[in-house]
């Protein structure tokens, strides 16, 4: 039976990668960030049912003595790097906490990996956001980075750190540029469940507009459960190496906006309100991906298409708000 540890196990792609590890027949450890609020960390894990059959591990990114004594408790064979502070709005706010987590936090899971477990197989989850001003209509492994955000600088160091780790000290260290991807267990102030949940709020009578920014940013949008296979296949392999993870499809916001309000029977027109306090110091104007060398290398392809994630996403938050209505 393998081991694998994630940190950034309670996000959304933690959770569908632990279900999909139970599933292999893992043992999965997870880091939890200590927090003073009693808040229900483990919301997503209990939404899949895997609540119970994952051990958490208290650590914390930037606390690299807590790394290693989660490596020496857990022994993993994988360590997965989901970690981050992840909303790019939010790391205008706080650009350097943003450094810190997402950046450096890396670094020293990589450095306690060299220092107590140079075996395990480690897994980054580089990011689109670091094509950012995209050089290249579309984005392979091969184009040049240019970040618009602290999120994006702070997960290109991330992505260096990881490719000179493998190649200063041999590491099996992998890095996954995965574009946007997208499930009901996404957080709320990413884009396209704020939609799902404002299109069933509306639907439900429970609001009358959804206030959105720049609707005609363009994204490459992938379903989280497609994406996390991709990050195990990479682990794997032979040889570590960086992969593009994208759908080679890409939408505006707006027209993914439309496809949610159709789905619900609703008019996008009589409730979208645009709000320019939404909209960002500096955009990522479009992002489209080649997957090219995941197909081949990994065997690798998305199964879920927009529409059909878009449809899983406000049936969702209908049911999930009707059930809340229902208990107030
Ligand atoms: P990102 O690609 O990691 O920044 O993912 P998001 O889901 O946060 O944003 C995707 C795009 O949607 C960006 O171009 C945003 O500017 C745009 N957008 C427009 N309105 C909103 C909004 O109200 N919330 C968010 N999060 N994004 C919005």
């Amino acid at each position: 039976m393998k081991t694998a540890l994630i940190t950034g196990i309670t996000g959304q792609d933690g959770a569908y990668l632990s279900q999909f590890l139970l599933e292999k027949g893992y043992e999965v450890f997870g880091v939890v960030r200590r927090s003073s609020t009693a808040e229900a960390h483990d919301a997503r894990l209990r939404f899949l049912g895997i609540a119970g059959r994952v051990k958490l591990l208290d650590g914390n990114l930037i606390d690299v003595s807590s790394l290693i004594r989660c490596l020496r408790e857990a022994k993993p064979d994988e360590v997965y790097n989901l970690a981050a502070q992840s909303f790019v709005m939010a790391s205008w706010q706080q650009p350097l906490l943003t450094g810190q987590v997402t950046g450096l936090g890396a670094a020293n899971m990589l450095e306690a990996i060299r220092l107590v477990a140079p075996r395990t197989r480690f897994y980054q989850a580089s990011s689109s956001e670091m094509f950012g001003l995209a050089q290249e209509p579309v984005q392979t492994e091969k184009t040049p980075f240019h970040p618009r955000s602290p999120y994006g600088v702070s997960k290109l160091f991330a992505h260096w750190i990881t490719v000179n780790y493998r190649e200063s000290f041999g590491l099996h260290a992998s890095s996954g540029i995965l574009f946007n991807h997208e499930s009901p267990l996404r957080g709320i102030e990413f884009v396209t469940r704020k939609v799902s949940d404002g299109v069933a709020r509306i639907k439900l009578g429970l609001a009358r507009e959804l206030r959105l920014g720049n609707i005609d940013a363009k994204r490459d949008w992938g379903h989280a459960r497609d994406y996390v296979r991709a990050m195990w296949l990479m682990l794997q392999q032979e040889e570590p190496d960086d992969y593009v993870v994208a759908t080679g499809r890409t939408t505006t916001i707006r027209d993914m906006c439309r496809a949610a309000f159709d789905y619900a029977g609703l008019s996008m027109d009589d409730h979208l309100v645009i709000d320019p306090a939404l909209f960002r110091p500096a955009e990522v104007d479009e992002l489209v991906g080649n997957a090219a060398k995941a197909r081949v290398r990994l065997g690798w392809a998305p199964e879920a298409g927009l529409e059909e994630m878009i449809r899983e996403m406000v049936d969702a938050d209908i049911k999930r708000l009707s059930s809340s209505q229902k208990q107030a």
